[in-house]
C-alpha cells in the first residue's frame, strides 16, 4: 500500500484516499476478487486504475459507454499513463493497431466495450496478453434487477471463463440492492469475492421534493437565483427537454441540452460547453451524465420523477462530487407516475421483470410523498442503517417551521392560496376561505 500511496501522489496529485478506496485497492492488489459498491462521485475509477499501475501487465476495463472511455483515456494519457480504448467508434484498422500494441504490453490500461468480448479475434489476441486485472465498471448492468440492464454484459462471465490465465476481477457499481449484488457475483463469476460497501450517504448533498409547483416557474426562479453555478435539470422525455431548453433560452439563460435524439456532434458540443462552464445549466434526459466528470455541479433538479430510487440517486448524485454543497430537488407531479407506467408497459414484456419495475416505481413515489427525513428514507431504501436522528439537511427536516415564526407560516398559506387560485379560480377559493367563527 506504500506503493499505492506513492502512485496516488505521483500521478493524481492526491494526498489521501477517500473512504473505502485504500481497502478496495489493496484487496485487488492482493489478488482477491472484489465487489465494490460505492455511490456516484465516491471515486471508483481510482480503485481499479491504481492496482493497474501497481501490478505488472495490462488491466482490461470493461465500460458501457463510449464517451466515458474517451474521457478517461484522455485523462490517463494526460497524467502520463499509457492507456487506450477499443470500441465501435474506431475503424477496423485503428482497433487492430491498438490490439497489436496491447499484445506487446504497451498499455497499462485497455478499456473495451462489452460487445468486443464476443469477437473471436479479440478473444484470441487477449490470450497472449499479460492481464493484470479485469475491472468491470457499472457492474449492475449485468443484472435485470438493476436500472440499466445491458444484455452485452452477459458476455463478460463466459469471457472470463475462457481466459487461460484468469486475472483478479473487480466489479464496481453504485447499486447496492441484494438482488443486484447477487447477480453481479454470480453472472460475472466472481470467486469468493470480498465485498466493500462505502456507504451511500452523501453528507454534502441536500434533498428536497416539491409537489404541485408550477415547474416551469420554479425552474426559472431557481436558475435566476443560481447565477454562476453549474446545474443539471433532468426531464423525462426528449420533448420535455426541448421545451424547457427553449423556455430557458428565451429567458436569456445560457442553457444547453442533451438527449439521444440529437446528433453526436451537437451532444458532444453541449457536453463540452457544460464542462468548460460556457453554459451554466444543462437540460437533459437521463442519457446525460454517466461518466461525465464535472465535480462542481451545484444542483440537480428533476423536472419529472424518475423511474426508480436507483436512477434518482445516481442522477442526483452528480451534484457536489467535489465535496462542496449540492442541492438535489425533485419536482413531483402526479402525471409523472402515469408517464413512468406507460414507459414500463412500452419497454418491458417479461412479467416478472415488469413486476420488479412497478415495485421500483412505487418506492420512488413513496419517496415523493414521505413527510419524514428524505435522507433517512434514501439510506433506508438502500439498506443502510438509519441515521440516529433527522438529517437537518433535507426539505422535510427543514420544513418544520417554528410556529412562533408567524411570517414564514403566513407566507406558506399565501403561496398555497395562490396555487389554489391558479387551479380553481378566485371565486371558488374565496368561498372556501370564508371561514365562519
Ligand atoms: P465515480 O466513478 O465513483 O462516480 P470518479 O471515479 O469519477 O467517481 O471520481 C469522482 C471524482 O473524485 C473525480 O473528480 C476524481 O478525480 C475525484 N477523486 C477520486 N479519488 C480521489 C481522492 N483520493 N482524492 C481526491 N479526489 C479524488
Ligand atoms: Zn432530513
Amino acid at each position: 500500500m506504500q506503493d499505492a500511496r506513492k502512485l496516488l501522489a505521483k500521478y493524481y496529485g492526491y494526498t489521501d484516499f477517500r473512504p473505502g478506496q485504500a481497502e478496495i485497492i489493496s484487496s485487488l492488489i492482493s489478488g482477491t476478487d472484489t465487489l465494490a459498491v460505492m455511490p456516484t462521485g465516491a471515486g471508483k475509477s481510482l480503485c481499479y486504475q491504481l492496482p493497474a499501475l501497481a501490478l505488472p501487465g495490462t488491466a482490461i476495463v470493461i465500460s458501457p459507454l463510449i464517451s466515458l472511455m474517451k474521457d478517461q483515456i484522455d485523462a490517463l494519457q494526460g497524467m502520463g499513463i499509457p492507456a487506450a480504448y477499443i470500441n465501435s467508434s474506431l475503424s477496423g484498422a485503428e482497433a487492430n493497431e491498438r490490439l497489436y500494441n496491447a499484445r506487446r504490453g504497451r498499455y497499462k490500461l485497455l478499456y473495451v466495450a462489452p460487445e468486443r468480448l464476443e469477437s473471436e479475434y479479440f478473444q484470441a489476441a487477449v490470450q497472449e496478453l499479460e492481464i493484470s486485472l479485469l475491472a468491470i465498471d457499472e457492474a449492475h448492468c449485468v443484472s435485470q434487477w438493476g436500472h440499466d440492464f445491458r444484455p452485452s454484459y452477459r458476455a463478460i462471465g463466459p469471457f472470463i471463463g475462457r481466459l487461460a490465465n484468469r486475472p483478479v476481477v473487480g466489479a464496481f457499481t453504485a447499486t447496492a440492492t441484494d438482488e443486484v449484488k447477487r447477480d453481479v457475483i454470480e453472472l460475472l463469476a466472481l470467486r469468493n469475492p470480498a465485498t466493500y460497501y462505502t456507504g451511500v450517504d452523501r453528507a454534502n448533498l441536500s434533498f428536497a421534493v416539491c409537489r404541485g409547483e408550477n415547474r416551469k416557474e420554479f425552474v426559472l426562479k431557481y436558475v435566476a437565483a443560481s447565477k454562476g453555478k453549474a446545474g443539471i435539470i433532468y426531464a423525462a422525455t426528449r420533448k420535455e427537454v426541448d421545451n424547457l431548453y427553449a423556455v430557458l433560452r428565451k429567458a436569456g439563460w445560457p442553457a444547453g441540452r442533451y438527449h439521444a435524439g440529437l446528433g453526436d456532434e451537437e451532444r458532444k458540443k453541449s457536453q463540452e460547453a457544460f464542462i468548460r462552464d460556457d453554459i451554466g445549466v444543462m437540460v437533459a434526459t437521463n442519457a446525460f451524465g454517466m461518466g461525465i466528470d464535472k465535480p462542481d455541479v451545484r444542483y440537480v433538479i428533476h423536472y419529472n420523477m424518475p423511474k426508480s430510487m436507483e436512477s434518482y440517486y445516481q442522477e442526483a448524485g452528480r451534484a457536489g462530487r467535489d465535496g462542496e454543497p449540492g442541492e438535489c430537488i425533485l419536482l413531483y407531479g402526479a402525471q409523472d407516475v402515469q408517464l413512468q407506467k406507460f414507459l414500463i408497459e412500452q419497454s418491458v414484456s417479461d412479467s416478472e421483470r415488469k413486476a420488479g419495475e412497478y415495485a421500483k416505481l412505487k418506492a420512488m413515489v413513496d419517496y415523493c410523498h414521505t413527510p419524514a427525513c428524505l435522507r433517512r428514507h434514501i439510506l433506508g431504501y438502500f439498506g443502510e442503517a438509519a441515521l440516529a436522528g433527522e438529517c437537518g439537511n433535507c426539505g422535510n427536516c427543514n420544513d418544520g417551521n417554528d410556529p412562533a415564526d408567524i411570517t414564514a407560516v403566513a407566507q406558506k398559506v399565501l403561496a398555497c392560496v395562490a396555487r389554489l387560485k391558479e387551479r380553481y379560480g378566485v371565486s371558488l377559493v374565496a368561498d372556501v376561505l370564508k371561514v365562519r367563527r
